[in-house]
């Protein structure tokens, strides 16, 4: 069993790399902005998290992050467990689809940390995936209605800032935990993570 904690600790000592909240600051930092300007999700539903339009993918190093933040928290227990099963079960998460052309469809689904009321998403900031963070409201009480968008500039930015050492560490995690994969749906990658580190 991989105490997760130490695990990552060791990885952000050893290369270098930024801790979960730095190398998000810059978009959670916007969010922020945003919110102060009254262009926020308080009024919506959480269309963009539902099955109408997400599909959110992570890699090796925010998958671990998720997991960290929530095994911490006490929070990965055997019933997120089962709504992380469900959610794959009932979007065939763990079957996408290949176009034939070196992708792959990727599949919506609602996500399984979307919650009832003003909270909207029930993961914190600093591990929440790069782009959820880097999808908000361009308008005042936009509601989801179309008038939300990815801030493109700003994800490169930050991708630009991290992507060489990211790679890196995605392919330490890789290696050590036996990953064959470099992003899965979300639900999917925690699975196969929690199974990993107990090995
Ligand atoms: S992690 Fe949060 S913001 Fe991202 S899709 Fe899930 S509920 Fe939405
Ligand atoms: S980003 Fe837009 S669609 Fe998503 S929860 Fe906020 S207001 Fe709703």
């Amino acid at each position: 069993m991989i105490n997760v904690t130490d695990y990552l600790e060791n990885i952000y000592k050893s290369q270098d790399l930024p801790n979960a909240r730095k190398r998000r600051e810059v978009l959670v930092n916007e969010m922020a902005k945003l919110e102060s300007n009254a262009k926020d999700c308080a009024s919506c539903t959480g269309l963009c998290c539902t099955f109408i339009a997400n599909s959110m993918h992570t890699d090796p190093i925010q998958t671990l992050e998720i997991y960290r933040d929530l095994v911490e928290k006490g929070l990965f227990n055997e019933d997120l467990v089962s709504s992380l099963k469900e959610t794959v079960q009932n979007n065939r998460l763990d079957n996408e689809l290949s176009t034939g052309k070196n992708s792959t469809f990727r599949r919506t689904y609602t996500c399984t940390f979307l919650t009832k009321g003003p909270e909207g998403c029930g993961l914190s900031r600093s591990v929440k995936p790069y782009g959820c963070l880097g999808f908000n409201p361009d308008q005042i009480e936009a509601q989801g209605e179309g008038q939300c968008s990815s801030n493109i500039d700003l994800l490169k930015q930050r991708e630009h800032q991290f992507e060489s050492l990211e790679e890196q560490v995605n392919g330490l995690i890789k290696e050590k935990l036996a990953l064959t994969w470099n992003k899965l749906p979300m639900p999917v990658a925690l699975l196969e993570i929690h199974e990993a580190v107990k090995n």
